[in-house]
């Protein structure tokens, strides 16, 4: 045991301390959770069901200490922040619909009966990156759990503490011991040995390409499945038929929500070269609209980014280039304690600039006009990543040429939605493997088993 202090991204200041565990009390944990998970995969359906719902019930009832944690602890805006620990308790809600739900087949065959069962996976390791610790965490333990699965979750480092509480408050609803365990520590260590240790059956993994294909490695020695939801470059396309000023008025909001550290960003804005100056034109006020401002502000619309060392990283993309791009126009920032960056609009010279290429993962947008439909396709799928992205056009046909032309797990049009607790989300390309969320969740913390009952 370490102890580790949590800082206020905001203040700077301490915002609380947690014990981190070590990789011997990590194993602990997974024997554990090991030990627990034939007590709860035979908890009867309805049962579990209702524990899920309690759960929920729980979150529901600390939204507000939940948020005022996120707040401090990663420094969301609390208008995010309660909407994190909301979405909590809607994935809760949502799977504790499914064990009654887990259906099998019958399959007909010669001689009997033939039925599939989806037999839960076992001991599952969730780890979270800090971007949006509340959310991301749910969609691991939620579909998990209902599954029939035992889950040890550890969330990043930096940012323990929700998830710690999401703990607490699930053995106070009834979840038994040992069922969700959240271990608190570093990635090298907690998460190595989740990765290592056999008798974790499943990794569902969020944060960098980086580290995601290094572990998703590791465990296919011991064929672990995985799931991995890794970074994105999205791409915002603005057709000129568009209704160009609500385009303008929302790009913002697409790539600077939670100060840009969203694997969803769509920072890359493509605009048809007809409207690109008069996109430009609108975009400026919009940009510098964006209130950046203390999180725990009602009105806040940005807060900092997560740490010194991050913020370095993502000025280092605008000011410290070899050769510095072009900044088209910013927003504000306070000024003081706090790792603040302002929104920051460039123009990148060819689509070999690392800030077009690279997720920056902070308030970074790059702007670049494209000819037709074709090259906006080309431009928009020209990067590793395929994670999310946006369409703005009015023409339904084109809507849905180009949906289905670009690379991605998630488009939205005339919109920059990409989440929602019922629909499937993922990544094509580097940005992951398998989907999260929507109807079919499960199926990810379950095997097929196929029985044959001779009828002879
Ligand atoms: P990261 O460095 O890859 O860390 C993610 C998690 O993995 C953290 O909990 C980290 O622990 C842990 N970890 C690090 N090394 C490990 C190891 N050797 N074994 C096991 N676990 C290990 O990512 P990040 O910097 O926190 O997050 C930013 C990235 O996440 C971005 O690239 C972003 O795009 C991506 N992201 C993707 C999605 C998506 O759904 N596709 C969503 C959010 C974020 P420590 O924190 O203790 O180091
Ligand atoms: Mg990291």
């Amino acid at each position: 045991m370490s102890r580790y202090q949590v800082i206020n991204p905001a203040t700077e200041q301490v915002a609380g301390t947690v014990e981190q565990v070590d990789a011997e009390a990590t194993d602990a944990a997974i024997a554990r959770a090991h030990a627990a998970w034939p007590g709860w995969r035979a908890v009867a359906p309805a049962d579990r069901a209702r524990l899920l719902r309690r759960f929920a019930e729980a979150v529901d009832a600390h939204v507000e200490e939940l948020a005022a944690l996120e707040v401090a602890g990663a420094g969301h805006t609390l208008g995010n922040a309660r909407w994190e620990a909301g979405n909590v308790r809607d994935v809760l809600t949502y799977y504790s619909a499914a064990p009654e739900r887990l259906f099998g087949k019958q399959i007909p065959v010669a001689g009997g009966l033939d039925v599939t069962f989806a037999e839960p996976i076992g001991v599952v390791g969730v780890i979270v990156p800090w971007n949006f610790p509340m959310p991301i965490a749910g969609w691991g333990f939620a579909p998990a759990l209902a599954a029939g699965c035992t889950v040890v979750l550890k969330p990043a480092e930096l940012t323990p503490l929700t998830a710690i509480r999401l703990g607490e408050l699930a053995l106070e609803a009834g979840i038994p011991a040992d069922v969700f365990q959240v271990l608190p520590g570093k990635g090298s260590v907690v998460g190595q040995r989740l990765v290592d240790h056999p008798l974790v059956r499943k990794i569902v993994f969020t944060g960098s390409t980086e580290v995601g294909t290094r572990l998703a490695a590791q465990a296919m020695s011991q064929v672990k499945r995985v799931t991995l939801e890794l970074g994105g470059k999205s791409a915002n396309v603005i057709f000129a038929d568009s209704d160009l000023e609500k385009a303008a008025a929302t790009a913002p909001y697409g790539v600077f929500d939670n100060a840009g550290q969203d694997c969803c960003a769509r920072s890359r804005i493509l605009v048809e070269a007809s409207v690109y100056d008069r996109f430009l034109e609108l975009l400026e006020p919009a940009v510098q609209g964006v209130t950046v401002t203390s999180p725990d502000r009602a009105d806040a619309e940005m807060g900092p980014l997560i740490s010194a060392a991050h913020r370095e990283s993502v000025r280092s993309y605008v000011e410290d280039a070899n050769e510095p791009v072009d900044i088209a126009f910013r927003g504000s920032a306070p000024e003081g304690p706090g790792f603040w960056y302002p929104p920051t609009v460039v123009l990148p010279r060819s689509a070999q600039d690392a800030v077009w290429r690279e997720e920056v993962f902070g308030p970074v947008v790059a702007v670049m006009p494209f000819r037709d439909e074709a090259e906006a396709i080309e431009l928009a799928n020209d990067t590793e990543y395929g994670l999310s992205g946006s369409i703005w056009t009015r023409d339904v046909g084109r809507a849905l040429r180009v949906a289905r032309g670009i690379e991605s797990g998630n488009l939205s049009v005339n919109s920059h939605s990409s989440v929602r607790y019922a629909t499937p989300f993922g990544g094509f390309k580097q940005s992951g493997l398998g989907r999260e969320l929507g109807p079919d969740a499960l199926a990810a913390f379950t095997e097929v088993k196929n029985v044959f009952i001779a009828t002879d």
